[in-house]
């Protein structure tokens, strides 16, 4: 689950982590009001989605008078933001972030991830921070420098001082970046992160070492002891079909693509999309309806799919293991007349049952088109895609 960065900073200033002042704005009017309360002489105005790239995306805008604020305010909220991670379309900006202007002397980068090599949560920091971390770990991977966190010890005071030297913080603010790097692994730990990013965090003319944005995703599987994170999820910022795949408990992303997937098993869902790929094709979603799939959770499945607007044709992808191949079979006729389906389908079933399941979809009446293989499937579902 993502957050924003409002609310990252309010949890990492719990964590002992400076932020500069600020507050969440939901309309002009608001974001005049926190901006008074502050005080200038500089202000930021910051869109608020969940993604990054604002800054360059044209979401993030100094402002040097009270007129400055309300001018980037407005134009800001309700603008369709671009950023390299949002996609072409964009994200509609619903709140701002308003915020003190920070006396930036350098831009650094720290950030946490769970490494599954180690499997331990592992710190990278660079002097490198600002907008093109990426082009760094791309180009200049050597001006990453990473710490490997055991987790009986946590942070140590070495391992966080010896990071903050070698990113360039000078002696007199290693201290102060000592205590980010420990309040940043606090949070992480505490609350089940699964990545916390501040980037950038900052050197201050006065040597403060501060964040200036924050990311912090959580893990899902852990969300059910952090009710005070749930209450934290903004819908608007998640795709409408996946709220609505969740609350059939279908893991269901949204592609670019116009074949849509049913599967059951993360790892058939991942190989029937690149079959689908292989044979020219592209698909609509990732879909997994999981090892039990009833008629209902199949027929969900299917209206899910059917929303999605360049939908051309589907492909239903099982492996009967636990599951039988003629509840899936009785699943997909029963879900394709309850949505009247208008697209080509073509079904791949193997395992228990699967005689049992090819008698009831050819004795449905419905246009099925059956493929013995994954190859098979993949070919014929592209051909009728097109
Ligand atoms: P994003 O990563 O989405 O582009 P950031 O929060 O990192 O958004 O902001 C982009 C840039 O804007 C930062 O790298 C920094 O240079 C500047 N910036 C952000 N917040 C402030 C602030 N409070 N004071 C001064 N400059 C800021
Ligand atoms: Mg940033």
């Amino acid at each position: 689950m993502k957050i924003h960065e409002y609310q990252g900073k309010e949890i990492l200033k719990r964590y002992g982590v400076p932020v500069p002042r600020g507050k969440v704005a939901f309309s002009v009017d608001e974001a005049m009001a926190v901006a008074t309360e502050l005080g200038g002489p500089v202000w930021v105005v910051k869109a608020q989605i969940h993604a990054g790239g604002r800054g360059k995306g044209g979401g993030v805008k100094l402002a040097r008078s009270l007129d400055e604020v309300r001018a980037h305010a407005s134009s800001i909220l309700g603008m369709q933001l671009v950023t390299h991670q949002t996609g072409p379309s964009g994200q509609k900006v619903r709140r701002l972030l308003i915020e003190e202007g920070a006396d930036i002397k350098k831009e650094l980068y720290v950030g946490m991830v769970v490494d599954r090599v180690t499997q331990k949560v592992a710190l990278m920091a660079s002097s490198e921070g600002g907008m093109d971390i990426e082009e760094v770990a791309a180009h200049t991977p050597e001006k990453i420098h990473k710490v490997f966190i055991a987790p009986d010890t946590g942070l140590t005071d070495a391992d966080a001082d010896a990071v903050a030297a070698r990113i360039g913080v000078p002696a007199g603010s290693i201290a102060a970046a000592r205590a980010v790097f420990q309040g940043l692994y606090r949070a992480f730990w505490e609350n089940d992160a699964l990545l916390a990013e501040i980037n950038p965090l900052i050197l201050t003319g006065d040597g403060r070492v501060i964040a200036l944005d924050a990311k912090l995703n959580f893990d899902d599987n852990a969300l059910f002891r952090h009710p005070d994170i749930v209450a934290l999820r903004d819908l608007d910022e998640e795709d409408p079909a996946e709220i609505e795949a969740s609350r059939f408990e279908l893991s269901y992303i949204s592609l670019d693509g116009n074949i849509g997937c049913l599967v059951n098993g993360a790892g058939l869902a991942m190989a029937t999309m690149d079959t689908i790929k292989l044979f020219g094709g592209e698909p609509a979603n990732f879909l997994d309806v999981g090892g039990g799939a009833t008629t209902e959770k199949v027929t969900e499945a299917f209206k899910i799919m059917l929303k999605h607007p360049g939908l051309r044709a589907i492909l239903v992808n099982i492996f009967g293991g636990i599951m039988k191949c003629d509840t899936i079979a009785e699943g997909v006729v029963a879900a394709s007349r309850a949505v009247s389906l208008s697209v080509p389908l073509v079904v791949r079933m193997k395992g228990t049952n699967e005689e049992l399941g090819r008698k009831i979809l050819a004795e449905s009446g419905l246009p099925i088109i059956s493929a013995n293989n994954m190859s098979e499937a993949g070919e014929r579902v592209v051909a009728a895609a097109r």
